[in-house]
């Protein structure tokens, strides 16, 4: 059994090795490291060393994922995979997808003093952000065997395609394939995670359970109506596009209030001709609908086109839908994050299971294994940012958790 001494060193370390990733940027003074790129290649060389010594076989998959393994003397013996991503989004913080994949290495390390009946796999994806190819999950879609050779010939801004920066990367493109595993001799899939937003803090609570990713509907839309002059069109002879958005907006917000949980935003307007003096004849909007109940979104999406539609009809405002893209509900593993919270409670924390709004490679690991994920509290609720933090005693209880998980994981038939 580990001491708790060894417990606060495995956490000066883990921190310490964040930090150290942290300096494998493209740009000095800020955070940016993006799928395949020479910062990555540094981060993976430290990875690679980090991994060995805690007694781990390294090797690299042609998508550029860095994965770790300890190893079982059983025969046939299943795989559980443990996992978080390695890229950042520009002028990041520290331990977005960092952190799991250095909580992993040293849950190896913690597990080397005995001999498991799985092997314990550590992988660090390449890509979730999908900043260089606006593409996110290649990593993990490589992993899952769900990645469409089609997007090898996808470039980035330098023009360069995913199979040239494969190669560039001293990986050959054509053993993407694979990088998939088979999935017939694989357990499961955990990742650790921070949970980038402020609901563990504001419950005092170190760690959560996550019980799902929320599911999302995203779309461009534009209401067209007549731009005039300000001063001279009475109210009611106007098609003034804003205050049909304007109604839309309200109407959203009074949806959500009727819906704990479900989350509805206008993220992005633009309003032409945009002068004080005009009647805006145009308004280009986004909307952003989430919640973690599929039926849930599914009746709110339907209810919010149909009332802009209805407002547009009402105010004789021409209604665009475009691009309008639907990300299903991700549930999580029911016997996992059962195993999580006895794990959590073993330890003396309490148990608060809730919901991703954010996207993971959970999200992409779930649809081919049993799946479960634990968030660390983030402070400040903040992340994608420079100050995003980590407190060390939720990483040294997220730790602890982790070595119950795999101890009781080891127990199950
Ligand atoms: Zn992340």
């Amino acid at each position: 059994m580990a001491s708790d001494n060894q417990f606060s060193e495995l956490v000066n370390e883990i921190l310490s090795q964040c930090d150290q990733l942290a300096a494998c940027t493209g740009h000095t003074g800020i955070i940016h490291r993006t799928f395949l790129s020479q910062p990555m290649l540094r981060a993976h060389a430290l990875v690679e060393q980090w991994m060995q010594d805690a007694g781990m076989t390294v090797r690299k998959d042609a998508m550029g994922n860095i994965i770790g393994r300890k190893s079982s003397s059983r025969k046939n013996a299943p795989v559980l995979l443990m996992g978080s991503h390695l890229d950042t989004v520009p002028d990041a913080g520290k331990y977005d997808g960092i952190l799991g994949v250095i909580m992993g290495i040293a849950l190896a390390k913690l597990m080397a003093e005995r001999d498991y009946p799985f092997h314990f796999d550590v992988i660090g994806f390449s890509d979730e952000e999908g900043v260089r190819f606006k593409m996110s999950y290649l990593g993990s879609l490589a992993v899952a065997g769900l990645f469409d050779l089609k997007n090898l010939e996808k470039t980035d801004s330098n023009g360069i395609s995913m199979a040239g920066a494969i190669k560039n990367f001293g990986l050959n493109p054509e053993e993407v394939k694979q990088a998939a595993y088979d999935f017939s001799k694989v357990a499961g899939f955990i990742e650790f995670h921070i949970e980038q937003g402020p609901v563990l803090e504001s419950e005092n609570l170190p760690l959560g359970i996550v019980t799902g990713l929320v599911g999302q509907t995203r779309g461009r839309f534009t209401f067209r109506g007549l731009a005039a002059h300000a001063g001279t069109v009475p109210m009611n002879l106007r098609q003034d596009a804003f205050m049909g958005l304007s109604e839309l907006a309200m109407f959203m917000e009074d949806l959500t209030r009727k819906n704990e949980g479900l989350l509805a935003t206008v993220g992005m307007v633009n309003v032409k001709p945009g002068g004080s003096n005009v009647i805006p004849g145009e308004v280009y909007f986004s909307i952003d609908v989430r919640d973690g109940d599929q039926a849930v979104l599914d009746r709110a999406t339907s209810e919010i086109i149909a009332a802009a539609q209805k407002i547009a009809n009402r105010r004789n405002l021409e209604m665009v839908t475009e691009n309008l893209e639907h990300q299903a509900v991700v549930t999580c593993n029911e016997p996992l994050m059962q195993n999580l919270q006895s794990a959590v409670e073993a330890n003396g924390f309490p148990v608060r299971r809730l919901v991703s709004g954010a996207g993971h490679d959970l999200a992409i690991l779930s649809k081919v294994t049993p799946s479960a994920m634990l968030f660390l509290r983030s402070p400040g609720g903040i992340s994608h940012n420079p100050i995003e933090s980590v407190l060390p005693q939720d990483v040294e209880a997220a730790l602890k958790v982790g070595l119950t998980f795999l101890n009781n994981f080891a127990l199950t038939p």
